[in-house]
């Protein structure tokens, strides 16, 4: 019998994989059709989306009973400003992501966009609203416009173009023999790290929400393609609400707003330059990052 239910039992273990690393959110949800733990609310109406304040109030979250991982978290992004949230591996800085997107429900406390309860609205209006930038793009076995489109099936040629130029791609594209229509994925062309990533930015482009998420990639861009990215998804985030998950801080530095994240709660708040001032785990974190990039430069 154990042999019936193993597959069945693999497909969980993929499928949870897949969730755990934030990897297009959307996508998966189209492509795996799931089954969704969140369900919409008879009759609910869709969400009325004004400029995207988003705002968590006191959220607690566990994803198993017994380990609570958000404990109390109260964030206010005001419309159209940007937050980076930083903090230690595993303070859930992903976790509120994926709240915010509705794959989980908060089990105390609530998260609203424009004094909306995301709870109370249905979740594709919710998800129509945000923007996700992840770490890591699936790209489809198809064209390259296909892949930039994608979720908008409806976007006009021009729309694609304006993408394409707003996230920095179309010189890249230009110089492909089958510009737009090349196509892209395991049986096409092969994208580095960098152009995948600005796949998705030209796709959350397309996309045109007012609420932004960015996971970014922990290492896998050189240091000038980051900057490159960085300059590209700082353009893209003028005007939106944006909350950025920063792996590294040497990316925040420049942030008006970060918050840091520590044991699923707000510890601290500030600039850099203020957060450096307090002495606390900002800080520490800091010197900590700042004796590794040393130290793997004298490595080199
Ligand atoms: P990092 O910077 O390392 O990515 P993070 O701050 O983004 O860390 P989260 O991914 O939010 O951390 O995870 C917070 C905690 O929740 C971790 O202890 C993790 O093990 C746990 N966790 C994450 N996803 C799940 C899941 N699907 N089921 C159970 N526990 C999970």
């Amino acid at each position: 019998l154990m042999q019936l239910f193993r597959p069945l039992d693999m497909l969980g273990t993929v499928y949870r994989t897949i969730r755990q690393g934030l990897t297009d959110m959307d996508e998966m949800f189209r492509l795996l059709d799931t089954p969704a733990e969140v369900t919409d609310r008879p009759g609910a109406p869709p969400l009325a989306v004004g400029r995207g304040h988003v705002r968590f109030e006191d959220v607690h979250f566990g994803y198993e009973d017994g380990r609570e991982i958000l404990k109390g978290l109260t964030l206010d992004v005001p419309a159209g400003q940007t937050v980076a949230v930083v903090g230690p591996s595993g303070a859930g800085k992903s976790t509120l992501a994926r709240l915010l997107f509705r794959f989980y429900d908060p089990q105390a406390g609530r998260i609203t966009i424009d004094g909306q309860d995301i709870t109370d609205v249905t979740q594709a209006s919710l998800r129509a609203a945000i923007g996700i930038v992840p770490q890591d793009t699936v790209l489809f076995n198809d064209t390259l416009k296909y892949n930039i489109a994608y979720g908008r099936d409806e976007a006009s040629e021009a729309e694609v173009v304006a993408a394409t130029r707003g996230a920095s791609l179309d010189r890249f594209v230009e110089a492909l023999p089958d510009g737009f229509e090349a196509r892209v994925g395991e049986r096409g062309l092969k994208l580095s790290g960098g152009e995948k990533q600005r796949v998705a930015i030209a796709r959350t482009l397309v996309k045109n929400p007012p609420i932004l998420i960015l996971d970014e990639a922990t290492s896998a861009l050189d240091s000038r393609t980051e900057e490159a990215i960085l300059a590209t998804l700082s353009a893209v985030s003028t005007g939106r609400t944006t909350i950025t998950i920063a792996h590294r801080l040497s990316t925040v530095v420049d942030a008006d707003r970060i918050v840091v994240l520590d044991d699923g709660r707000v510890a601290e708040e500030g600039s850099h330059a203020e957060l450096l001032r307090r002495n606390g785990l900002y800080s520490e974190m800091w010197a900590r990052q700042q004796a590794e990039r040393e130290m793997a430069e004298a490595a080199e």
